[in-house]
C-alpha cells in the first residue's frame, strides 16, 4: 500500500530532550515513519499528536518541508553552539522521500558549518549518500551512526521490520562510513522478549558487528510505552500467540520486569566482550519509578 505524504510546516526543529543523560538535543525532519516496524516507539508520538492511530501506522509519513530553513535560524542562537546534536530520535531520518525532499542533508549540512557534533539513528542504507558530509562532521566535531539492527536472521528480519532495508545492506552501508572516518556501530534495540533476545540471536547480530566493523555494540531492552503496547501486542496476538500471556503478565508498565533486565544486560555485557565490544559497560538509564499495578496471577519469567 503505497503511504501518503503530508507537507507541514513547523515552528521549531529542535528539541529539548529532558530526563536522558546522553541525549539533550534532537531533531526529527519527518514525522511517521513508513518502514512499519513491528515494535516501533514513534507511534505514541503520531496517536499522542492526533495524527494516526495504531492501526494505520506507517501509511502517512508528515514532512516538514520548511525544517532546514528554521534550523538555520535556531542554530544561530548562542545556545546550541557546540551541542551534540542527535538526528532522526522518533522516527528514520533516512526514509524513501528524503531522496526527494533532502531535509535531512540540508540538516546535516547545516550541522557542518555550525560545527555541531552530531549522532544519527537509522535503518536505512540511503545514509551512504551522505556519506562525504558525515566524514567531514566528524573530521571538525564528531559524527556518530547508530545502525539500528534487530536480527539478522532474514526471515524474522522480514516479520520484524516489514519496511526496511536487508540488515546486511545496513551492515554494509555501515562499513563504508567506518572506512570514510565516522564512528559507526550497530544498535540492537529493542530486543524483544522471547523472539530476539536469545543467547544465540544476540551474538549472531555481535558477530556481523564486528565482521562489518563496527564501532560500538549497543542494546537496549524493549520498553513499551503507552499507545506502543497496544500496537506491539497486537502484533504479538497476531504472530506469537503463545508469547501473548507472558507479555501481559510481564509488562504491566512500560518496562520488563528489573530481574528480566538485570539478566539480559549480563547476556549483553559477557558477548560483547566476546566479540570485542568489551570496555565500559553499556550505558543503561535506569527506568523511573512506575506506580506499583497489581499482577493478576503469579509472575512468569520471561524466557532467558
Ligand atoms: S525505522 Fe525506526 S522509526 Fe521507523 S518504523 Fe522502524 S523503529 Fe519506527
Amino acid at each position: 500500500m503505497k503511504p501518503e505524504y503530508v507537507e507541514i510546516t513547523c515552528k521549531s526543529a529542535v528539541n529539548r530532550v529532558y530526563g536522558m543523560p546522553y541525549l539533550k538535543w534532537s531533531l526529527n525532519p519527518y514525522g511517521g515513519c513508513v518502514h512499519r516496524c513491528r515494535f516501533c516507539f514513534a507511534v505514541q508520538y503520531r496517536v499522542v499528536a492526533d495524527q494516526g492511530t495504531q492501526q494505520d501506522f506507517g501509511t502517512r509519513l508528515f514532512i516538514k518541508t520548511n525544517f532546514v530553513e528554521v534550523l538555520a535560524r535556531e542554530l544561530r542562537r548562542p545556545g546550541l553552539q557546540g551541542e551534540r546534536i542527535t538526528v532522526g530520535t522518533a522516527t528514520d531520518p533516512y526514509q524513501p522521500v528524503e531522496g526527494h525532499y533532502k531535509l535531512t542533508r540540508g540538516s546535516l549540512e547545516l550541522l557542518r558549518e555550525h560545527a555541531n557534533p552530531i549522532a544519527l539513528l537509522t535503518k536505512s542504507p540511503m545514509i551512504v549518500r551522505d556519506g562525504d558530509l558525515l566524514a567531514e562532521i566528524a573530521r571538525i566535531a564528531s559524527a556518530e551512526v547508530f545502525f539500528s539492527i534487530t536480527t539478522v536472521d532474514l526471515d524474522l528480519w522480514h516479520t520484524l521490520e516489514p519496511g526496511t532495508a536487508n540488515p546486511y545492506k545496513r551492515l554494509e552501508v555501515m562499513r563504508a562510513l567506518r572506512r570514510q572516518g565516522v564512528t559507526a556501530g550497530v544498535m540492537m534495540a529493542p530486543i524483544l522478549p522471547g523472539i530476539t533476545d536469545s543467547e544465540a540471536s544476540i551474538e549472531r547480530v555481535a558477530a556481523a558487528a564486528r565482521d562489518f566493523e563496527a564501532a560500538t555494540l549497543s542494546m537496549a531492552p524493549l520498553r513499551l510505552a503507552p499507545h506502543v503496547k497496544e500496537f506491539y501486542l497486537g502484533f504479538i496476538g497476531d504472530e506469537y500467540p503463545d508469547l501473548l500471556p507472558r507479555y501481559q503478565r510481564a509488562y504491566p508498565g512500560s518496562y520488563a520486569p528489573p530481574d528480566y533486565r538485570e539478566k539480559l544486560h549480563e547476556r549483553v555485557e559477557r558477548i560483547r566482550a566476546r566479540y570485542g565490544f568489551g570496555g565500559p559497560p553499556e550505558r543503561r538509564q535506569r527506568p523511573p519509578k512506575e506506580p506499583a499495578i497489581p499482577r493478576r496471577g503469579p509472575q512468569l519469567a520471561l524466557p532467558l
